[in-house]
């Protein structure tokens, strides 16, 4: 599903470093502090997460590499993901779909798919029932299996919705119901005024 990730100015990233997923099993292996962590990061920023709590920082610039002794910071961070889509898991008509989300010094950032401008609900649209995404299951951080363990039957619930990929559609349901008992309200209040002037 993974094929490519790509950081450039990411944390510790500095420099463009790109990782090549092959089949199977991947493990990134490095003492404390190299950045492993990071890697993982990279992709739930990828995915749109916007709590920089989770990503280990104060403010969403601190995901720009911010300099070390030897080395000045930077003024952007960019990741780029590049999945596998030959099977449609994503709903975009190619078989290969790259994702890349930068962000600037000054806060403003952009999300590109195929290249092509996006804006963060395109992001999460597109992971929204397949599975993952950022608050999906698919990156399983430290701690987590003891929260899966110990939730609740209805939390449990949710996760297996996502993971049937039932969730889109129940957010479509709830939208949809919503705007229903918006037009009955206006149908009420239109036929009151009717029987106003009738
Ligand atoms: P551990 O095994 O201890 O969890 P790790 O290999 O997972 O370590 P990370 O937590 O991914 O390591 O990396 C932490 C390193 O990343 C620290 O050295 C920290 O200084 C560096 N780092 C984090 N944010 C930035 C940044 N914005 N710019 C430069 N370096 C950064």
């Amino acid at each position: 599903m993974l094929l490519r990730l790509e950081l450039t100015g990411f944390k510790s990233f500095a420099d463009k470093t790109s990782l090549d997923f092959a089949p199977g099993i991947t493990a990134i292996v490095g003492p404390n502090g190299s950045g492993k962590s990071n890697v993982v990061d990279a992709i739930r920023w990828l995915m749109g997460e916007q709590s920089i709590r989770s990503l280990r920082g104060g403010e969403m610039v601190d995901v720009i590499f911010h300099g070390s002794p030897r080395r000045k910071s930077l003024g952007m961070a960019e990741v780029s993901l590049v999945l596998d889509n030959r099977r449609r898991w994503l709903a975009i008509e190619a078989d290969e779909v790259q994702l890349t989300r930068r962000i600037y010094r000054d806060g403003n950032g952009e999300y590109l798919i195929n290249g092509q401008p996006a804006r963060l609900k395109d992001f999460r649209d597109l992971f929204m029932g397949s599975g993952a995404g950022a608050k999906g299951y698919t990156i399983i951080a430290q701690g987590r299996v003891e929260e899966l363990l110990q939730a609740n039957p209805q939390q449990r619930r949710e996760l297996f919705d996502e993971a049937a990929g039932i969730s889109r559609f129940k957010i479509r349901k709830y939208e949809a119901l919503r705007k229903l008992s918006e037009v009955e309200s206006n149908l009420t209040r239109s036929q009151d005024r009717l029987h106003s002037l009738e």
